[in-house]
C-alpha cells in the first residue's frame, strides 16, 4: 500500500473540488482543485530533476500558500520536506545546508545572491526562488508542467520531512518525521479535537515549525476545511475574521496580544468552536482572563518538533481518564490516544504522582532519530525504547500532565533541585508581576543559584528586593533567587519561547 502522506491528506478534501480551500488576507482564494493542481505541478517540476528519492527540498521563504504548494509537491515526489526560517542568516542557513544537503533550495528572490552562492559551494544542484506575492523563478518552472501527478509510493517509515530544532540549548538538530509519523498523529487530533464538516480554520501561525505546517494544515486539509490564511499574526486582522472562523491555533503570545485589544468579546467569538494553544507554556493569568472575556476555554497542548502532539487538554469527556472534560490552566492534559508517557526518574522508573521527573514517551508519533546524528539520537532514547523528550514535568491522580520546565534549564543550587516554573508561578502571583523568568547562574558557594528576570504590569512599579524578600516568605530559601532583575521585555525567539540561553548569557 502506498502510505504517502499525500494521499492521506487528499482524502479529506471535499467531493466539490470547486468549493473555497484557503481564502488569504491579501483577497485571493483558491479552491481544492487549486491545492491539488498546483502541487500537482511543483510535484512534475521536482520529477523533472531526476533527483533520488528522498532528496532534501529546503524552503527558505516568506509565509505563502505557495510555500505550503511546495511542501505537498515534496510529498507527492517522494523528496523530503526542510522548512526553514526565512530570518535565518547565513551563518545559519550554512549549516543547515551544510548538514541536510538539499538538492533544491527555494528562497525569497531578495535572498538569492547570498544564499544560491553559500548553496552551491555546499553542492545544492537547484536554486530557485519564490516570493510572497506569486512571483519567483520556482513557480515559472512549475508553470510548465502537468497538473496530473500520481504521488510516489512511499513507505509508512520513509522520510517525509526533516525539522531543525530550535537549537536553544545547543546545535540545531535535524528531526527525522516519516509519513507515518505525520499521518498518524493528523488523523488521531482530528478525532480528538472533534472536527466536524464546516470547521472554518483561522491560520495565522508560520509555516516552517511543527504548529503551523503540521498540525494546523493536516487537521484543516484532512477535515476539508477552509482555512482563512493570513501572512502573519495581526491582531486586529484576527478579530476581524473571527466571526467566520471556528478553530484558532496559536502560540501564548497570541493570546496575550489579542486580550491586549478592546474589541476582543464574547459576542465577537461566539461562533468559535475551540481554541488551542502550544509551543510555550500559557500563564494562568492569560488562561483565566481568555474565559472572562470570551467565554471559552482554551485547550492547551504540548508536543515538539521530534514527536508531534504529545499530550492534550480534553476537548469533550475522555473514557480514558473517567470521562474528564475539564481543561485545567497550567495543565497540557493528558497523554493522546496512542502516547505512552511516563514520568521518569534517571534509572528510566516512573517517579511518585505530583513528583518532577523527565518526560519520557513512545507513540507511532515519535520520529526515528536526529539527521546524520546517531550518536546523539542514542542518547536520547532509553534503553526500553522512550524518547527522552528533555522537559520535566508531574502526573496528577486524576492524569494531568504538568510541564515545569527543560532538563537544562534546571537549576542546581548547593545540590538541590530548583525547578524554574515554581519559583516562576510564585513570582508572577505577586502583585504588579506580569510575568518573569528565571534561569542559573554560577556561584562560588552553592555552584549555581537563580536569577529572576521580571516584567512589571503596566502602571507598576516593582522593587526587586522588595519581590525576593516576598519570596521567601513563601519558598523554601535555597530556591529563592539571588539576583532580581528588571526587564521592559523577555527575548523570545518565533515561537513565543523565552530564549533562557539568552537570558543565561545576560547574566
Ligand atoms: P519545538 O520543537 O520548537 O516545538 O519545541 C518543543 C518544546 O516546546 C517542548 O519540548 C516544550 O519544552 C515546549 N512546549 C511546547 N508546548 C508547550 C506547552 N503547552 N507548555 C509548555 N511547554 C511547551
Amino acid at each position: 500500500m502506498n502510505a504517502n502522506l499525500y494521499l492521506t491528506l487528499r482524502q479529506g478534501f471535499p467531493a466539490n473540488l470547486d468549493a473555497i480551500a484557503i481564502e488569504t488576507d491579501q483577497g485571493l482564494r483558491y479552491s481544492w482543485r487549486d491545492i491539488e493542481r498546483g502541487s500537482a505541478m511543483l510535484a512534475n517540476w521536482l520529477d523533472s530533476l531526476d533527483l533520488p528519492a528522498g532528496s532534501r527540498i529546503a524552503a527558505h521563504v516568506d509565509k505563502s500558500v505557495e510555500a505550503m504548494l511546495l511542501y505537498l509537491a515534496t510529498l507527492r515526489s517522494g523528496h523530503v520536506f526542510l522548512p526553514l526560517n526565512p530570518t535565518y542568516q547565513s551563518a545559519e542557513l550554512s549549516y543547515f545546508i551544510g548538514n541536510a544537503e538539499p538538492a533544491v533550495v527555494v528562497c525569497t528572490p531578495a535572498n538569492f545572491g547570498w544564499v544560491s552562492k553559500l548553496a552551491f559551494q555546499q553542492g545544492t544542484r537547484y536554486v530557485v526562488t519564490l516570493d510572497d506575492q506569486r512571483g519567483g523563478s520556482l513557480l515559472e518552472r512549475a508553470a510548465h508542467h502537468s497538473d496530473q501527478h500520481t504521488p510516489m509510493s512511499r513507505r509508512p517509515e520513509d522520510l517525509a520531512a526533516i525539522l531543525y530544532t530550535s537549537g536553544t540549548t545547543g546545535r540545531s538538530k535535524g528531526a527525522m518525521l516519516s509519513h507515518a509519523n505525520l499521518a498518524s498523529n493528523a488523523l488521531m487530533l482530528k478525532d480528538y479535537w472533534g472536527w466536524v464538516p464546516g470547521d472554518v480554520l483561522l491560520h495565522t501561525l508560520p509555516i516552517f515549525h511543527v504548529h503551523g505546517l503540521f498540525i494546523a494544515i493536516h487537521a484543516a486539509l484532512l477535515n476539508g476545511s477552509t482555512m482563512l490564511w493570513h501572512s502573519k499574526f495581526e491582531p486586529q486582522r484576527v478579530l476581524a475574521d473571527m466571526p467566520r472562523a471556528t478553530v484558532f491555533m496559536g502560540v501564548p503570545t497570541f493570546y496575550t496580544r489579542l486580550l491586549a485589544q478592546p474589541g476582543l468579546n464574547a459576542q465577537l467569538c461566539s461562533g468559535m468552536r475551540l481554541f488551542i494553544s502550544g509551543s510555550a507554556p500559557m500563564l494562568v493569568d492569560t488562561f483565566s482572563q481568555w474565559q472572562v472575556r470570551t467565554g471559552h476555554t482554551v485547550l492547551e497542548r504540548y508536543g515538539m518538533s521530534e514527536t508531534l502532539m504529545l499530550t492534550s487538554n480534553p476537548y469533550a469527556a475522555d473514557e480514558r481518564f473517567q470521562g474528564q472534560s475539564q481543561r485545567v490552566g497550567g495543565s497540557v492534559g493528558f497523554p493522546l490516544p496512542g502516547v505512552t508517557l511516563r514520568i521518569a526518574n534517571a534509572q528510566g522508573q516512573a517517579v511518585a504522582l505530583h513528583e518532577v521527573g523527565s518526560i519520557q514517551v513512545k507513540g507511532p508519533n515519535v520520529f526515528g532519530g536526529y539527521w546524520r546524528m546517531p550518536e546523539k539520537t542514542a542518547q536520547e532514547f532509553t534503553h526500553d525504547g522512550f524518547f527522552i523528550t528533555g522537559d520535566m514535568g508531574t502526573l496528577d491522580e486524576r492524569g494531568y500532565v504538568r510541564i515545569v520546565g527543560r532538563d537544562k534549564d534546571l537549576i542546581i543550587s548547593g545540590g538541590l533541585n530548583v525547578y524554574p516554573a515554581e519559583i516562576e508561578d510564585a513570582l508572577n502571583q505577586l502583585p504588579g508581576v506580569l510575568e518573569s523568568a528565571v534561569v542559573g547562574m554560577p556561584h562560588p558557594d552553592f555552584g549555581e543559584v537563580g536569577c529572576a528576570f521580571v516584567l512589571a504590569k503596566p502602571g507598576a512599579l516593582l522593587e526587586p528586593a522588595a519581590l525576593l524578600l516576598a519570596l521567601k516568605g513563601q519558598l523554601a530559601g535555597f530556591k529563592v533567587p539571588k539576583v532580581c532583575k528588571l526587564l521592559d521585555e523577555l527575548p523570545r525567539n518565533a515561537m513565543g519561547k523565552v530564549q533562557k540561553n539568552v537570558l543565561r548569557q545576560m547574566v
